[in-house]
C-alpha cells in the first residue's frame, strides 16, 4: 500500500515534471500588478482541499475555498457507516485546519462562473479570481430512469458526502425487515466503480449476522464487475461469502421505477422490490455545463488539468472529463499538483511538456471492501504523453485479503489526515 510519504515524493517528481512541461499554461493568470494573486477553490472534497493545502504552504497567494457543508464527509471506507458497523463521526472531519491556515472560508454555493469578468457568484456574492479551481464532484442523471426524480426522497444514491444516512436509515430498515433490496450499478463512468459491489457485499455480511431473511438483488447495467480487472475477485467473494444473500444479475438496463408498486422495470423483466438502492448514472453538475466548460463531464488538458476552454480555469476530480478512474485519491493528487502548477506559473517557472513527453499523472488506490476484515485493493497508474490519451494501469489484488482491509483503513486515515490533519 501507498502511504502518504510516498504520495508526497510522487507528487514532488510530478511537479518537477510539471516544472518542465506546459505551455498551455503560459497565458493564464495575468495577475494585478501590486496584490497577491487570488486563487478560488470552488468544492472542499477531496480535489478541493489537495489545492487548499498545496497552496496555502506557499503563503503566496490569497486562498477562498467555497463550500456549502460544514465538514467534510468522506465517501471512501462510510460504507462501514451505512452497513452499521461504525458511526458516521468517524468518517467526519471539521474544516478547522483550512481555517487555521488563513484560507477564507465561504460557507456558500457557486451559482454562476462569469468567465470573462474572472468573477464567481454565490446567492449573495460575487468573489473575484486571478486562478479558479474546480472540484465540484457529480450531480445524479435522474432523467435517465423515469419515475424516479418524482420520488427520489424514498430512493438516495449516497454517492455524495452526507447523503450517507438516508442509506444507513434504508439498510438499517431492510435489515430490520428483511424483503427484496435491489442495488443498481450503472454504466461507467461513475464515481468509484467497486464501490456498489461493496455495498452489496458490507450489508449481506450483516444479514447473515442479523438472520436478515430476503435478499439484495444486484442489478449490473454492465457485463461484470466493474472496473474489468476485479471482476474475478469480487464474483468469487460475492458467490463464496454470499451466496445465498446476493442475486446477482449483470447486463439489465433498468428503464423505469414504479415507487407506488415498487417495482424497477428492466430490460430482463420487472423486478419487485421492498427496499431499493438506486444508484444512478452520473456527470458534472449543472455549473460546468453553464459555464460552457464541457458537456456531461468538463473537457480538461492532461497533463494540467487546465480546461480546453479557459486558461485560467482547473478542473480536478470527478467533474472532469478525461477516462482517469473517478477516485478521491486521484482527486486528491490532481488538487495538489494544481496547486504547485499555479505557485510555479506565479513564479514564472512553469514549462511545457514537450509533445511526446511521458508525464506521470496522478496514481489511485481504490478499495473494494467485501467484509468487516477482507478487501480487494485496485491500485491505478496513470500517465500521458502529451497530445495522446492517457495509459493507465490497474494491478488488483487476485483475492480478498486482510492485509487490503487493513490497508484500506491506514489509506483513509492517511488521507483524511492529509486533507484535514
Ligand atoms: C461509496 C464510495 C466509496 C469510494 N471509495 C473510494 C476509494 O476507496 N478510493 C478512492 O480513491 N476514492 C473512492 N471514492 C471516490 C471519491 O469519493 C471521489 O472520487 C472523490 O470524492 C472525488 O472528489 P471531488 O473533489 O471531485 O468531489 P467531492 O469529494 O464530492 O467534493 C465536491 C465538493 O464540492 C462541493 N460543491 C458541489 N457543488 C458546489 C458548488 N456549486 N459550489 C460550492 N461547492 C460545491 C460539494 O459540497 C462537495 O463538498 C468512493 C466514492 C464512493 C461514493
Amino acid at each position: 500500500m501507498e502511504d502518504i510519504g510516498s504520495i508526497k515524493r510522487r507528487t514532488l517528481l510530478k511537479g518537477m515534471a510539471a516544472a518542465t512541461a506546459v505551455s498551455v499554461m503560459g497565458c493564464a493568470g495575468q495577475v494585478a500588478t501590486g496584490s497577491r494573486p487570488r486563487v478560488v477553490v470552488v468544492g472542499g472534497g477531496w480535489g478541493g482541499l489537495g489545492a487548499v493545502r498545496a497552496l496555502a504552504a506557499s503563503g503566496q497567494v490569497d486562498i477562498t475555498l467555497i463550500e456549502p457543508n460544514d465538514g467534510f464527509m468522506s465517501c471512501p471506507l462510510s460504507i462501514l457507516y451505512i452497513a452499521g458497523f461504525a458511526p458516521a463521526s468517524d468518517f467526519q472531519r471539521s474544516y478547522g485546519v483550512v481555517d487555521a491556515l488563513g484560507v477564507r472560508r465561504v460557507k456558500d454555493r457557486v451559482l454562476d462562473i462569469d468567465r470573462a469578468g474572472r468573477t464567481v457568484k454565490t446567492a449573495t456574492q460575487s468573489i473575484p479570481y486571478d486562478f479558479l479551481v474546480l472540484s465540484t464532484g457529480l450531480e445524479y442523471m435522474e432523467e435517465a430512469l423515469p419515475g424516479y426524480a418524482a420520488a427520489r426522497d424514498q430512493f438516495p444514491v449516497g454517492f455524495r458526502a452526507f447523503e450517507q444516512s438516508a442509506v444507513q436509515r434504508q439498510a438499517a430498515t431492510f435489515l430490520e425487515q428483511g424483503g427484496n433490496f435491489v442495488i443498481t450499478v450503472p454504466k461507467p463512468p461513475y464515481r468509484c466503480p467497486p464501490a456498489p459491489y461493496e455495498r452489496a457485499c458490507l450489508i449481506a455480511q450483516r444479514m447473515k449476522e442479523k438472520g436478515t431473511k430476503g435478499k439484495i438483488i444486484l442489478v449490473d447495467a454492465n457485463k461484470h464487475p466493474m472496473p474489468p480487472p476485479l471482476a474475478k475477485p469480487m464474483l468469487a467473494a460475492m458467490k463464496e461469502m454470499y451466496g445465498a444473500q446476493i442475486e446477482y444479475i449483470s447486463e439489465v438496463d433498468p428503464k423505469s421505477i414504479d415507487a407506488g408498486r415498487k417495482v424497477l422495470a428492466t430490460s430482463k423483466g420487472d423486478i419487485p422490490f421492498t427496499h431499493a438502492n438506486i444508484i444512478l448514472p452520473m456527470r458534472a453538475p449543472g455549473l460546468i455545463r453553464k459555464a460552457g466548460l464541457g458537456e456531461r463531464f468538463a473537457a480538461i488538458e492532461l497533463p494540467t488539468f487546465q480546461s480546453k476552454k479557459d486558461k485560467n480555469v482547473f478542473v480536478v476530480g470527478d467533474a472532469q472529463g478525461t477516462p482517469l478512474p473517478k477516485s478521491g485519491h486521484i482527486a486528491f493528487g490532481a488538487g495538489q499538483q494544481v496547486g504547485e502548477q499555479i505557485l510555479a506559473t506565479i513564479a514564472g517557472k512553469y514549462k511545457e511538456a514537450g509533445l511526446g513527453d511521458e508525464v506521470t499523472l496522478p496514481a489511485a488506490i481504490c478499495w473494494g471492501k467485501v467484509s468487516t476484515s477482507l478487501a480487494i485493493m485496485i491500485n491505478v497508474n496513470a500517465s500521458v504523453a502529451v497530445g495522446d490519451p492517457p495509459k493507465i494501469k490497474y494491478q488488483v489484488d487476485p483475492a480478498a485479503n486482510a492485509a487490503s482491509s487493513k490497508g484500506a483503513m491506514d489509506w483513509g486515515r492517511n488521507m483524511w489526515n492529509a486533507m484535514l490533519g
